[in-house]
Parts: C-alpha cells; sequence; structure tokens
C-alpha cells in the first residue's frame, strides 16, 4: 500500500510525543532549492525554509557536493579525540564574517539552543557574574536555559517546575505596540534597581530581530545604548543571529546593520544549509575563559556538518546572495504592501533584508490580535500548494522565509497564492 499523509500521521501519533508539534500534516519526500513534494507525490512552494535553515535552498548541488566528497574521507572523530581541519576552516571563515576589529574565536555545537547555552556559560564564566538580562518576546531554545531566557513561557516551559535561575526580563522596544527605546533602556535600570545590580549582570542577549517572538527589529539607536551600557558596566553583550544569521537579513549578519558590535554571537540554522550546526564567535580573550575540556560535545562540528557549511559560505560568495537576499525581501515587501492596499487586516509589512513578515490586526488596533485569519491563511495558502509559517507571541504574524536561491517564477507564484488567500479569506 503507498504511504498517505494520513497513515504516516497515525503512526506519528502513537510514535512520537505530541509536545513534538507538527504545523502542517504532510510527511515530505524529497525536496529540491525552493520546492518540496510529500509523500503523495503533491507539490510544494516552501516558503518556510526549514524554519530559516535553509537560505541556500534544499540540497544545494554545491552543498551535496561537498557532504558526499567529505563522507569519502571521513565522517567523524570528535574533534577533542582527534581534530581535522574542516573545524578549524570554518572556524576561521565565521571569525571573519562576523562584526568586531578584534581577534576572535568559535565553538561550534549542533543546535541553536546549544549555542545559546555555551555564549552563556562562556559570558558567565568570563566575567565571573551570574546574571543575564533577555527580553520580552525572545526566542533562545528549549533546553532548560534557554527556556529561562525565552520571553514565552507556554508552550515552551509549562508543566516543567523551576527553570534555571539568574534571568531577568526586559522589554524589547516595539513601536508598534507602544515600547519606546526610552522605555525599554528604563526597563532595564528598573532592573538593576530592583533585582539585580550590574556588577552582577554577566550579559545581555537579543536577537538583532526578534525571530519567533515576530520579526521585529530592534532599533539601531537601542542596539547603541545597549552597547554602552554593557560598556559603562563590564556586561557582555551576546547577539543571537541564530535566525538572522547566514545572510537572511541581507548582511551575513544581521548585527552588520546595527552600527554596534557584539561581545559574543551565536549563529545555527542555514549556516550548515540543513546539517546540524551550530557555534558562537567572539572575542578571543572571552572565548578562552573556560578551561579545556569544558566546551564541546561528541559531534559538535562534525566533519560533515562543517564541510557543508564550508560550502554554503562559497554559494554566498558566488551567487552574490547577500545582494539576493536584500533584492528577494524587496520584492516581498513590494507585493504584500499591495495586498496590504487591499485588505487592511494586514496591520503592518515589516523586514529586514528577505526576513519579511506580516501582521495582521482587527479592526486597525494593534493590540487585537487576528490569528484566526493567520491560521485560515496558513491553511488556504497550504491547499494551493505554499507552506507558509505562523510566528509572534499571539501567532498573528505571517513570516516569509523563502530560500535566497528561489526562481523568480517560484517566487511570483508564492506571493500570487498570498494575495488569492487574503481576496478569498479576508
Ligand atoms: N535562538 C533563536 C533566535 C532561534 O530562532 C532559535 C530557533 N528558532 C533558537 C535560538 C534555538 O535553535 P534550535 O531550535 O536549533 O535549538
Amino acid at each position: 500500500m503507498s504511504k498517505t499523509n494520513q497513515s504516516l500521521m497515525q503512526r506519528r501519533m502513537a510514535a512520537v510525543p505530541r509536545g513534538v508539534g507538527q504545523i502542517h500534516p504532510i510527511f515530505a519526500e524529497r525536496a529540491e532549492n525552493a520546492t518540496v513534494w510529500d509523500v503523495e507525490g503533491r507539490e510544494y512552494i516552501d516558503f518556510a525554509g526549514g524554519i530559516a535553515v535553509l537560505n541556500t535552498g534544499h540540497l544545494h548541488p554545491k552543498v551535496v557536493a561537498a557532504v558526499q566528497e567529505q563522507l569519502t574521507k571521513l565522517s567523524h572523530t570528535c574533534f577533542q579525540v582527534l581534530a581535522y581541519e574542516p573545524y578549524v576552516e570554518l572556524c576561521e571563515k565565521i571569525a571573519a564574517r562576523v562584526p568586531g576589529e578584534f581577534a576572535k574565536k568559535t565553538l561550534l555545537v549542533t543546535s541553536g539552543s546549544e549555542a545559546v547555552e555555551n555564549a552563556v556559560k562562556i559570558a558567565r564564566a568570563a566575567t565571573g557574574r551570574a546574571g543575564v538580562i533577555a527580553f520580552t518576546s525572545a526566542y533562545h531554545g528549549r533546553t532548560m536555559m534557554t527556556l529561562s531566557l525565552t520571553g514565552k513561557q507556554v508552550p515552551y516551559a509549562a508543566g516543567m517546575g523551576l527553570m534555571p535561575g539568574g534571568v531577568f526580563r526586559a522589554q524589547y522596544p516595539n513601536a508598534l505596540h507602544g515600547v519606546s527605546v526610552d522605555d525599554a533602556m528604563a526597563s532595564i535600570e528598573r532592573i538593576f534597581k530592583n533585582d539585580a545590580e550590574p556588577r552582577d549582570i554577566a550579559a545581555i542577549i537579543i536577537e538583532p530581530v526578534q525571530g519567533e517572538g515576530g520579526f521585529y527589529a530592534a532599533p539601531k539607536d537601542f542596539m547603541q545604548r545597549l552597547r554602552a551600557l554593557c560598556d559603562q558596566h563590564g556586561i557582555l553583550l551576546i547577539a543571537d543571529e541564530v535566525q538572522t544569521g547566514a545572510g537572511r537579513t541581507g548582511s551575513f549578519f544581521a548585527m552588520e546593520q546595527m552600527g554596534v558590535v557584539a561581545d559574543l554571537t551565536t549563529f545555527a540554522k542555514s549556516i550548515a544549509g540543513g546539517f546540524p550546526l551550530s557555534g558562537v564567535c567572539g572575542k578571543a580573550e572571552y572565548m578562552d575563559a573556560i578551561a579545556p575540556g569544558g566546551l564541546g560535545g561528541t559531534y559538535a562540528g562534525s566533519p560533515i556538518a562543517c564541510a557543508a557549511a564550508l560550502a554554503v559560505m562559497e554559494v554566498f560568495e558566488e551567487e552574490n546572495l547577500l545582494a539576493r537576499s536584500q533584492a528577494v525581501g524587496e520584492t516581498i515587501k513590494a507585493a504584500l504592501r499591495e495586498v496590504q492596499n487591499k485588505h487592511p487586516v494586514i496591520g503592518e509589512v515589516r523586514g529586514l533584508g528577505a526576513m519579511v513578515a506580516i501582521e495582521l490586526f482587527k479592526d486597525g488596533d494593534p493590540h487585537q490580535p487576528n490569528a484566526e485569519l493567520v491560521s485560515q491563511v496558513v491553511v488556504r495558502a497550504r491547499e494551493k500548494g505554499l507552506i507558509l509559517l505562523s510566528c509572534g507571541s499571539y501567532y498573528n504574524v505571517i513570516r516569509v522565509l523563502v530560500p535566497l536561491t528561489v526562481p523568480d517564477a517560484q517566487l511570483k507564484r508564492g506571493l500570487e497564492i498570498i494575495a488569492e488567500c487574503f481576496d478569498e479569506l479576508a
């Protein structure tokens, strides 16, 4: 009997815990660049990009070739037992890309959460302090410490009891929802006054553009004021670029557009084009704060993932993908603004580079999120052959994460489908 999405869903329900949610009731079988085929042979345009993992598309031939070649040589030794060159070469290349005119070192691990965990460990060891300031609506992962840093606790931390301590919550500036840069700075001052003195704070961690929280970019002047505050008190600034990094926002790292540099930068997702790889890059003096053996892991920076990431970085050069990220982002924003002109339920179209989103309100009121219409649009788009993803604390934001390598015709068709969905549903 041929497999169907429904039959696989039944097996999944019995075999996989429900906590591993599933947004689309589809089982993917194969994919190429911006196209995915399910087990029933249906074809979809992928505007979800594996949650920002596929900036270079599914199975980019250059990434596939690099992985195949690596597989003929070495798949694993554990870098901490027998080292290998691709790890070192990748660290050199990442350090050259991360903003900051200082000596840098890079640690490789496997997931975004693990990268953030390690950034906090490094900041704590480097400063001898425990506190970390994180922001409202932030998303940093699903391990215990990163859950603690994450702003939205339901469903991520619900029912799990005490989370690791030392985390203090400041407001992320969000003009649309009435939080000014001054308000956000004042919320940090309140932490200093009531909860923890600056000398007890190791780091402030921030996403330059909040990802899961709803694609809100931090204003440049906020970043500058954060940097000054960190300098004043000897606090490290951690930029979590897990979702914004690897070219999504039109620069290789989003912080390049913020006019300040972070002390530690985390990256993951698109860096290895679909292979599990993440890391922390930062000032060498901080990165060296932990004694030999205190960092790393069995699969951390596997040769195969490193080969994939080195290929991804070459693809960016060869295909001029940073410029493409800007251009694709402009095309998407222009198309979505046209839909907005017809359908005022779209309260805002926003984005940095190709990290673009629309936010849906009721009655033009930003305080009345329209999650219902978002889920209807996501379902209707899927029926029409387009995979979309929502985000935002109230699930009322639709994010567009096209592969930067998307062919023009597919980009156009995907945007047409979004317009059709609003014509039919709004
Ligand atoms: N930080 C940010 C900014 C993220 O967007 C994510 C994933 N959505 C993570 C950390 C966690 O990454 P992972 O799911 O690979 O653990």
